[in-house]
């Protein structure tokens, strides 16, 4: 038989009571965690979102509410009354924070009885993901799950409360809307008044919130969920939160210093000071030194090491004496077993034949002057682990392919970008297979880094023709313009001016994550159509997808930017957490699939009939 709560009213929550309480009655209401019954005495640890707290029901006391409470089973809803006593001193609990006390009950109300779950919150042992996702409910009670999400409001909380303090509005957009172009399929809602015509879910604010600045609000945020149709990468949500923002007249500076603000206040709230200013990188020094465009910090740069070898040593090598011979070292690693250099040939090779890995105890062993004047030159100490990629002498379609312009600004040609690159994934897959292992990353190490001057356009093989690097909204440097202008001639050459237009882009990157991207937009319709001609975008097709946005600019669009960062990245992070899906409380798995509700279903013919859609089977 269950009770009614009736009047009764909880004094407490199960993770307050301390020493200092005993002697004063409480009201605890909660689950049942786990029971222990030794006969006369029955003990329930009873659970909150705060924590558990020992009640005791004492046969000595009252024989009827000890028998009572021998009904309880795991995950049963009670309410426990009675008094806080002290424990005895050999039964004190030191890893619990209320393990001085326990409540001594006189009084029990079974609220709800539980089916015995699939699992149990109190389980060490973590069961499959599948069934945790099916019965969210049960896996959200679990602590680590109460503090993950109790995390995410922090975080959100202080990120709110900066930005307000900075003059931001949070300003909502609307979710069905047009496409908004990020580089994924969009997710369609058809219309029901207006058959055969779909909303689009945003890929994010971008247009709305560059309405927002034509609109005089100055300075603009928003918590917002986007939405992405993308082919699913192993930890990618179809829907997601960003921390988006949008200001007037600002230098990429103002929008830099206003995240490592809020980023302040976000690591704060988790317990973790940050540094700022962030140092900053420029595209091309970041694929110099680190072979990508989000270095990771924590290990060392690249080292050129060409000179160390003889022009003979390069010929016997069959390496490229015109390129460079890129040192990658990772400290404290060790030697690697013959296993993990064969794990590692496979991935580098595949990365086309004009590149050479080398084993650098080869080269210690058959040019020892050569290796020592690179270990010194990479700086290494004893225990670090050495690899060395460089070109090839034979050619290879990788060397004849089309190549993108060079422009007076870049520094690095595309053959030696090809080089870079290649280092840049050994680098990580290295980082990750063995760095970790030896414990080369520490907890709470915090590497923040401003990338800038990112390329504007990117060649696309496939589709014979440029892309946006970033989105269509984003600036090119003034000092492009010219470039930009000579390009457009050009829209379906890869030695394209285009290619060497640098965009007004940054991405703000951590630990080898990138954690978000913004941009200076362009706030003049004649450059945005111009960008839109140099994407291969005709006036009419311009005109169909934005028109409502080429118009807006012609009615004084003051200079604006912003940027925006992934939340659920952040607090994964600070979570400590392994995936995504450990910090949304209702995730969907990687097939898009929310297995807790069961969604994506087939809907009715009817609804279908009345949405004036047809499935093809
Ligand atoms: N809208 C961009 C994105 O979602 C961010 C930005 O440029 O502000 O990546």
């Amino acid at each position: 038989m269950l009770d009614f709560l009736g009047d009764l009213k909880r004094t407490h929550m199960c993770g307050v009571l301390r020493a200092a309480d005993a002697g004063k009655r409480a009201v605890l209401m909660g689950w049942v965690n786990r029971r222990r019954d030794h006969g006369n005495l029955l003990f329930i640890d009873l659970r909150d979102r705060t924590g558990v707290t020992q009640v005791v029901f004492n046969t000595d006391r009252d024989r009827v509410v000890h028998a009572k409470a021998e009904t309880l089973r795991n995950e049963y809803v009670i309410a426990a009354i009675g008094t806080v006593k002290l424990r005895d001193a050999n039964t004190i609990n030191p890893n619990m924070p209320t393990g001085e006390v326990e409540l001594a009950a006189d009084e029990l109300r079974i609220l709800n009885e539980s089916k015995l779950p699939p699992f149990l919150p109190s389980d060490t042992a973590l069961t499959n993901e599948e069934t945790r996702l099916k019965y969210r409910y049960i896996d959200l009670r679990r602590d680590v799950m109460q503090f993950n999400i109790e995390t995410r409001h922090k975080v959100a909380k202080a990120i709110r409360d900066y930005l307000s303090a900075q003059g931001f509005f949070e300003i909502e957009t609307p979710f069905m809307t047009r496409s908004t172009p990020e580089g994924a399929r969009d997710y369609l809602v058809p219309s029901r008044v207006q058959p055969g015509t779909f909303y689009a879910l945003p890929q994010s604010p971008q247009m709305f919130k560059q309405i927002l600045m034509i609109s005089g609000f100055d300075k603009y945020f928003q918590i917002v969920r986007c939405f992405r149709d993308e082919d699913l990468r192993a930890d990618r949500q179809p829907e997601f939160t960003q921390i988006d923002l949008e200001m007037t007249y600002p230098q990429p500076e103002s929008v830099w210093a206003v995240v490592e603000g809020f980023l302040t206040a976000a690591f704060a709230a988790a317990g973790y000071e940050i540094k700022t200013p962030f140092p900053r990188m420029d595209y091309d020094e970041a694929i110099r030194l680190y072979g990508i465009d989000k270095p990771d910090l924590r290990l060392p740069p690249f080292t050129d090491v060409r000179e160390c070898f003889s022009a003979e040593n390069l010929q016997e090598l069959a390496i490229n004496p015109n390129l460079p011979v890129i040192a990658i070292r990772i400290p404290k690693v060790g030697e690697l077993s013959r296993k993990e250099r064969d794990d590692i040939k496979p991935l580098f090779h595949s990365k086309g034949g004009a590149r050479v890995y080398e084993d650098f105890k080869r080269i210690a062993n058959k040019y020892p002057a050569a290796a020592e004047a690179i270990s010194k030159k990479a700086g290494a100490e004893p225990g670090d682990l050495i690899v060395l990629v460089a070109g090839s002498t034979e050619k290879s379609s990788a060397q004849s392919g089309p190549q993108s312009a060079v422009s007076p600004h870049r520094k690095v040609t595309p053959q030696e970008l090809a080089i870079y690159n290649s280092a840049g994934l050994l680098r990580l897959a290295l980082a990750q297979k063995y760095a970790e292992r030896h414990q080369c990353f520490q907890r709470g190490d915090f590497r923040f880094l401003w990338v800038t001057n990112f390329p504007m356009f990117e060649w696309d093989e496939h589709e014979k023709q440029w892309m946006a690097a970033h989105h269509p909204f984003t600036s090119p440097h003034e000092q492009d313009m010219k470039l930009l202008e000579e390009g457009v001639e050009a829209l379906h050459d890869p030695l394209s001016p285009l290619g060497a237009v640098r965009a007004l882009a940054y991405d703000v990157v951590l630990n080898g994550t990138e954690l978000g991207s913004g941009s200076i937009r362009i706030h003049r319709q004649d450059v945005q159509r111009r960008i839109f001609r140099a994407l291969g975008m005709s006036e009419e097709e311009a005109k169909a997808r934005f028109g409502f946005f080429l118009e807006a600019l012609e009615y004084g669009t003051p200079p604006h930017g912003g940027i925006a960062l992934g939340l659920d990245r952040i607090v994964m992070i600070l979570a400590g957490a392994e995936s995504l899906r450990e910090v949304i409380p209702f995730p969907k798995t990687a097939r898009a699939v929310d297995l807790m509700v069961d969604a994506p279903t087939p809907v009715s013919e009817a609804q279908l009939r009345e949405l004036g859609v047809a499935v093809k089977k």
